[in-house]
């Protein structure tokens, strides 16, 4: 069916543009064209009046963890796979009605994102287009590596797929696209919500990194790697990653190759800062706290390098970490903003510059004819207040209305 959404005011991302009174025409699940409201042809259309709103396309959360809530204590009981798909199910129904069309699960425990994929797919559930990661890649005590202890089961890993060395490497590569996941994620250096390991420390050689890259860009796949310090980030770019997730703790020569491979920067602000204002009040253990103020204290200054040099700064926000709810993510607009990048920029890293990121540019990312209709709108205009992201009024995604 044919649907004119008539846009007071329009961003389609192909630019820096605000165009006013526009009109949007969808067929189904694509968008035909885009004109002025005057040449429209409304006949034996739905005509949806946007008039009053901000229009642009979906937005796209480039990291975010679709099985875990972001609640602050421990959850009581041990969480099976069916838990964890409902978990999954639900955040991520979240994450569409706060805006979110596209999503890209960076590491579920058991293939539950890539299960909740097919579902969506099949048109069997509703949800957002999903990039998923499967299980993750870990080395022994790394980050999300929750081993049994070593006198009931040492070699059982609940989340991660275990390896010290490029033949394990290799192996769990090769069963993480064996079992369906669209990309590969390495936890490559220690992390702020794990006990005992150091996010300024690698947790796998460069030849280890190498076997993992290898496979992925020889598949044409995405590969993201987990890094805080500077030493760990550098060594997966020299072996081929594509996306670095957090860099917390870069240093300038980690700045200048990612500007110079084109490696894409996904900061995820306010993961960090949710731990820290959330503090072990709420329930979060010190060391977490500790390290997350750590992480925090020159990411601002870093990503104002980051911009001058030209990376390419993705938007992402780790939800379902502590204190970091799905469906309410839109917030890392904001801090965005506060470590100093330019409103418009950001909207283009949630909207085209992930999609590029995603290698989805020609599908979605920009109100172009001819890509998937995934269009949001808001009040007000977001180039002047971001706090308007926080409340989506309009949601479409492949041409149906999900929130209106
Ligand atoms: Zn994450």
């Amino acid at each position: 069916m044919k649907k004119v959404l008539l846009c007071g005011k329009l961003f389609t991302a192909e630019n820096d543009d605000v165009l006013e009174n526009m009109a949007v025409v969808v067929e189904d699940s694509r968008i035909v064209s885009v004109c002025s409201q005057n040449d429209v042809n409304t006949d034996n259309a739905k005509v949806i009046d946007l008039n009053d709103k901000f229009v642009m396309p979906g937005l796209i959360d480039g990291h975010l963890h679709t099985t875990s809530n972001g609640g602050t204590k421990e959850e009581p009981g041990y969480r099976t796979t069916a838990d964890l798909t409902i978990n999954a199910l639900l955040n991520a129904q979240t994450d569409l009605l706060a805006g979110f069309t596209t999503i890209r699960d960076e590491g579920s425990e058991n293939f539950e994102d890539v299960a909740l994929k097919k579902a969506i797919n099949a048109g069997r559930v509703d949800g957002p287009r999903m990039i998923t990661s499967g299980k993750v890649i870990t080395a022994t005590g790394g980050h999300a590596d929750s081993r049994f202890p070593l006198d009931v089961h040492p070699d059982v890993s609940y989340g991660a797929f275990v390896c010290d060395s490029p033949d394990d490497c290799r192996k769990a590569v090769r069963q993480i696209f064996k079992y369906g996941a669209d990309q590969v994620k390495v936890m490559g250096t220690g992390g702020v919500m794990s006990l005992g390991d150091e996010p300024g420390a690698p947790e796998f050689t460069e030849e280890e990194f190498r076997a993992i890259f290898e496979i992925s860009n020889t598949r044409g796949r995405l590969s993201s790697v987990h890094a805080h310090g500077a030493e760990g980030m550098k060594r997966a770019m020299r072996a081929g990653v594509t996306t670095i997730e957090h860099g917390m703790l870069m240093d300038d020569e980690a700045i200048r190759m990612m500007a110079d491979t084109g490696t894409y920067l996904i900061p995820t602000i306010i993961a960090a800062k949710a731990i820290v204002d959330n503090g072990v009040e709420s329930g979060i253990h010190p060391e977490n706290v500790a390290k997350a103020a750590r992480c925090i204290a020159n990411h601002y200054t870093n990503l104002k390098k980051c911009l001058e040099a030209g990376v390419k700064i993705a938007f992402g926000t780790d939800a379902g970490t502590p204190g970091n709810y799905h469906g309410m993510q839109t917030r890392e607009f904001q801090l965005m903003k506060e470590a100093g990048l330019p409103p418009v920029y950001i909207l283009h890293s949630a909207t085209s510059r992930n999609a590029e990121m995603i290698r989805m540019i020609d599908e979605i990312g920009t109100i172009t004819p001819g890509k998937y209709a995934d269009i949001t709108a808001f009040d007000g205009d977001p180039l002047e207040d971001f706090e308007t992201m926080n409340h989506v009024k309009f949601v479409m995604k492949d041409g149906k209305v999900y929130k209106s």
